[in-house]
């Protein structure tokens, strides 16, 4: 790996030439990177085994939970998760209703319907077992380059980058290299550079898997957004961001797109023994395929007089609130609607709190239905 820094040259990949000092710094990276985790990783549910000898399906399951969602909170539902769907087999036979109430607080719900969807491929078309090829790999629903070097590293233990939003920060900072995150640009170099040093460390003996997680470790705890923590990192004697002060101006500021507002009214309609009014929302867009109380959306404020979710007039508000996801923010209104007939429109249905306690839900329709707290993650 060398620096790509303008008017110099640029990362260098497994078919061109690299000088003995790219290859000593490459392999210094993969050695450093390598020690430090094996001394400072944090126990984690999914690091069962060493990286280079997990169950290919595990390594699935975790890495499409970890995406946009905090490990202490995919530490407590990992385990639930595999206790309920053991291997590929037991998830692609399972209901989407499962799927998708064990996928509950971890927000993001298309992850799931994609990691379904994964199991039922995998279970058709390589009779169940993972495929070790990161082509193959890739061919799955919802295996992208990111997952798939996942797998292919700390399953297989090969050397194929596993480039997230994390490992590309350290490698633009590494080399210096002041692109914004997340832009084709910044990716291709930090892929370029992880498979050098992957190549490398493969060379050297040391485990790809290894240092692919030692990477990816690297820029969640202290290759860190804000102020991080070259005191402590491994790379600190080789990393150009940290020898010229750029590390708080690497990688550049992207302009964040505005939030798009929401309005929700929903209706929370009880009956006499208890029961709630719910339906099932549409397969797209977001929270797709989960459970709510019939609620409508709109870019513009809802009239509670005219306004008639799931065929319901809405009665008075009982509970106002702001839901924010990423790339949203949701004004909720929620109605009591006057006792007496309820006449619902086709697709609503009565459940009572057990059974809706076991749907895939929102948090915010969890707060609706059950009076829960809104604790769970950004969802989209
Ligand atoms: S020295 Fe600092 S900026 Fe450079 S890789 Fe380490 S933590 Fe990141």
């Amino acid at each position: 790996m060398s620096s790509a820094r303008s008017g110099s040259r640029k990362a260098s990949g497994p078919g061109t030439a690299r000088s003995d000092a790219d290859r000593r710094r490459d392999a210094a990276i993969a050695n450093s990177v390598a020690q430090w985790f094996t001394e400072h990783a944090r126990e984690l549910p999914w690091r069962d085994l060493p990286p280079g000898e997990r169950d290919p399906y595990r390594v699935l399951v975790s890495e499409l939970m970890l995406q946009q969602t905090q490990a202490s909170r995919v530490a407590e539902r990992y385990p639930v998760f595999l206790a309920r769907f053991p291997d590929a087999r037991a998830l692609a036979d399972a209901d989407e209703e499962d799927v998708l109430a064990l996928w509950s607080g971890l927000g993001y719900y298309r992850r799931a319907k994609h990691l379904h969807a994964a199991a039922k491929a995998i279970v058709e078309r390589f009779d169940g077992e993972m495929p070790r090829d990161p082509k193959e790999l890739r061919s799955i629903p919802g295996v992208g380059a990111y997952t798939a070097g996942a797998i292919a590293s700390l399953a297989f233990d090969l050397p194929e980058p596993a480039v997230d939003g994390n490992v590309t920060r350290v490698f633009l900072r590494l080399l210096g290299e002041p692109l914004s995150l997340n832009t084709p640009a910044s990716q291709q170099l930090a892929s370029e550079a992880a498979r050098v040093v992957l190549t490398s460390s493969a060379e050297g003996g040391v485990g790809p898997g290894l240092v692919n997680e030692g990477l990816i470790e690297l820029g969640a705890t202290i290759c860190t957004p804000r102020s991080p923590s070259c005191e402590r990192c491994p790379l600190a004697g080789l990393c150009v961001a940290k020898r010229v002060g750029l590390t708080e101006t690497i990688p550049a500021p992207k302009k964040a797109a505005p939030k798009k507002t929401i309005h929700a009214l929903a209706v929370l309609a009880i009956d006499a023994a208890g029961s709630r009014l719910v339906e099932r929302r549409g397969d797209s867009g977001l929270w797709a395929g989960l459970w709510q109380a019939p609620t409508i959306e709109s870019p513009e404020p809802i009239d509670p007089a005219t306004a008639r979710p799931g065929g319901v007039a809405p009665g008075e508000p009982i509970d106002e609130f702001v839901h924010e996801t990423t790339h949203r923010t949701i004004r909720f209104i929620v109605c009591a609607p006057a006792p007496g007939k309820i006449k619902p429109s086709t697709g609503a249905l009565w459940k009572p709190p057990a059974e809706i306690e076991r749907l895939g839900l929102s948090s915010a329709q969890r707060r609706i239905l059950l009076n829960a707290g809104l604790t769970s993650p950004p969802e989209d």
